[in-house]
């Protein structure tokens, strides 16, 4: 495969951007590759500098839930520009976007629009701060929750890739008040709800861990969170950055019959641009400012163009039932097809998914949280992902992220790509 373009630009990124990257994972250094400069996207293909066509499993890391470069998206992309880039004023589509995801998700009463995730989960933290008058958090081991610093605390992700447990950078005072218990353990979060219960202000979870590579919620360990959270004047934080809109209409919350107090957005809801959000109960979204006394605010907040394509691309979903349908059993071609080439070929390793969510975890013991997580063979990890790239196949570089599935994608693009990933394991178990 020719890549002397992508070489080139990275060259000469590294000496003009830290890493050559705006975000580390996209750096491929943990598979030891030169990463892909990306010139274009249609459907479920990536086209490189160089030329080279790509199926893509990334989907912007979860955006394109529909695939890129959809028609009524872009439309109503270009129809928004022409009307104004930013107004740094309240508009109509605003209130459109506002009303839709409180129709999607019945935990939802009010929701503060954002730029990126990070925003979005700290702004709720704040709130939750706010609203309890507490300070303390409990967050989960391998959960990613953006980059802000009382989250930064074995955080997975891009963080987890590089081995770095905690950022430095962090006065310890900013993280303090985060209480950490590992993903699954519900009798180490009772323990410290024992220990600091009325000092918890809330407790964030991924309904899905999908930061750690992918690890679903074990049967009650969400249930329990809330009776907790309940039972202690706490609130429950969804953070819902990946599984939002993903999982089902209603994200995970609808998935696992579960209502948080709080939930976080971003990704699906800006349809590829810079989008998040937080939501949730009236009287908590009421402590907001300029209502209440917690401040957050936003210059390019609720931007008419990423409003307009969150919107298309949410009204799509709400009226596409149909959608979740085919993801669902997409993954179960994908993920269940995985399944199966590791069992006739004898492969122990292991799959975890949860709807159009999954990965391959090199390892022999299941992965139920992040210290399990880490007993992969990343080395075997990178191996794969360098061979799957060379075959077209573009995964996420890192052993701890999650392979996403769109709507665009079709049972034959699946079944070609589990037939590669045979051919590259047949080729290991013979060597
Ligand atoms: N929360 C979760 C669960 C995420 O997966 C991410 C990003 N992958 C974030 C928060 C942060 O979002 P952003 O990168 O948009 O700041």
């Amino acid at each position: 495969m020719e890549t002397t373009r992508s070489e080139q630009l990275f060259k000469k990124a590294v000496d003009l951007i830290p890493g050559g990257v705006n975000s580390p994972v996209r750096a491929f250094g943990n598979v030891g590759m030169t990463p892909r400069f990306i010139a274009s996207a249609s459907g479920v293909y990536l086209t490189d500098a160089d030329g080279n066509k790509y199926l893509d499993y990334v989907g912007s890391w979860g955006p394109m839930i529909l695939g890129h470069t959809r028609e009524d998206v872009l439309e109503k992309v270009f129809e928004a520009c022409k009307k104004g880039l930013s107004f740094g004023a309240a508009t109509e589509a605003e209130v459109e976007m506002a009303e839709l995801i409180c129709s999607m998700v019945p935990s939802i009463e009010m929701v503060r629009m954002v730029n990126s995730g990070t925003e979005a989960v700290m702004s709720a933290i704040r709130a939750a701060r706010g609203y309890t008058g507490r300070n303390k958090i409990i967050k989960f081991e391998g959960c990613y929750h953006g980059h802000s610093d009382a989250l930064l605390v074995k955080a997975g992700s891009g963080v987890m890739t590089a081995g770095v447990p905690d950022s430095s950078g962090v006065p310890a005072g900013a993280t303090e008040d985060t209480l950490l218990a590992p993903y699954n353990d519900l009798e180490a979060v009772e323990r410290l709800f024992d220990t600091w219960g009325s000092g918890i202000a809330a407790v964030i979870v991924e309904p899905v861990g999908a930061n750690m590579g992918v690890v679903p919620p074990k049967k009650d360990f969400l249930e329990g969170l809330r009776r907790l959270c309940t039972e202690n004047g706490s609130l429950l934080i969804f953070d819902e950055v990946i599984t939002g809109f993903r999982l089902a209409r209603g994200g995970a919350q609808e998935y696992f019959g579960i209502q948080a107090d709080l939930t976080t957005y971003g990704k699906i809801i800006g349809g590829g641009m810079p989008v998040g959000a937080y939501g949730g109960r009236r009287d908590i979204m009421e402590v907001v400012s300029p209502v209440g006394q917690v401040y957050q605010a936003g210059t390019l907040s609720g931007n008419p163009v990423a409003m307009a394509a969150g919107l298309t691309q949410l009204r799509y979903l709400n009226a596409h039932p149909e959608v979740y349908t085919h993801l669902e059993a997409l993954g179960e071609r994908l993920y269940g097809g995985m399944e199966k080439l590791c069992q006739e070929l004898k492969l122990p390793y292991q799959i975890n998914h949860v709807g159009s969510l999954g990965c391959m975890f090199f390892t022999e013991q299941p992965v139920v949280d992040y210290t399990s997580a880490k007993s992969s063979d990343t080395k075997a990890f990178a191996a794969y992902f360098r061979y799957m790239l060379d075959h077209g196949i573009y995964l996420a570089s890192s052993q701890f992220e999650a392979m996403f599935l769109s709507d665009a994608h079709t049972d034959e693009q699946v079944d070609e790509t589990l037939s590669i990933m045979r051919n590259y394991f047949e080729k290991t178990v013979q060597n």
